[in-house]
């Protein structure tokens, strides 16, 4: 039995920490300072290990922080990249059912990684349980900016995503819902699903309740990013923005350069 809790970070990130048998790993400690006041609050709850999805500072900025107040002794796992503090560098297939399935020694639980480059070509997603830890790749009612990838790459590892069961709960490192979903209306205003879901999604903003995690099943409904293949975007499209769409490629790259520009 895994309890996950949120930590805040900066303006708007999230660290989650993941725990097991009060030994714990967080996946993206961009602040050490917020994860030590955690663990401080939770002395029953040691850190073992770090879980990396990606080279940009507000998710990789507390490693070394976090080693040093742990005495070298973490597990930390992340890309093959130039990220200093990483002791497990993982190259994973972009495929989901190609996942490595990674032992999280600390904790004795397995994650499955793959590698979903778009945001950057760096980018890594671990599934544990019915849990998805996606970084910057897929947020609710919304996707990564294009740093380093393609709208080709990106479209790709949405789509991986996409193959997850219906009830797995995606846990993003940023609460952008409402910025994402005020432009998912734009793309989609008869989608009533969305509506709705933007309606609960302010309230629980309104009350300083987290809209994360989200879930697959609820993401395919109401995030544009993952709707591309629907002819009623391309409809849309056409007859708004005057783009002719004629695949789902086609779909995705222009509602991200949309997006871009929002
Ligand atoms: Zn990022």
């Amino acid at each position: 039995m895994l309890n996950i809790h949120a930590i805040n970070a900066f303006d708007d990130n999230y660290i989650w920490l993941i725990e097991h048998k009060n030994i714990a790993c967080v996946v993206d400690p961009g602040c050490a300072s917020s994860v030590l006041n955690f663990l401080k609050s939770n002395p029953h709850i040691t850190l073992g290990a770090i879980l990396i999805t990606h080279h940009h500072a507000d998710h990789t900025g507390g490693i070394n922080e976090l080693q040093q107040a742990f005495a070298e002794k973490l597990q930390v796992y992340g890309p093959q990249n130039q990220i200093a503090g990483i002791n497990h560098q993982l190259t994973p297939a972009t495929e989901l059912d190609r996942a490595q399935n990674l032992s999280i020694a600390p904790l004795g639980i397995t994650a499955k990684v793959f590698a979903t480059p778009g945001h950057t070509l760096d980018h890594l997603c671990y599934v544990i349980e019915d849990k998805l830890f996606c970084g910057d790749t897929l947020f609710s009612g919304g996707c990564g900016r294009l740093f380093e990838g393609t709208a080709t790459q990106m479209h790709h590892s949405l789509s991986e995503l996409a193959k997850l069961d219906d009830s797995t709960k995606v846990y993003c490192a940023h609460e952008y819902t409402l910025a994402n979903l005020a432009f998912a209306k734009a793309i989609e205003p008869n989608n009533d699903d969305l509506m709705a879901y933007a309606k609960q999604a302010v309230t629980r903003r309104d009350n300083q309740l987290a809209t994360i995690p989200t879930n697959i099943g609820v993401e395919k409904s109401i995030n544009p990013f993952l709707r591309a293949h629907c002819e009623t975007i391309w409809q849309h499209l056409q007859q708004e923005y005057s783009l002719t769409v004629n695949d789902p490629l086609q779909a995705f790259t222009s509602i991200r350069k949309l997006k871009d520009e929002f």
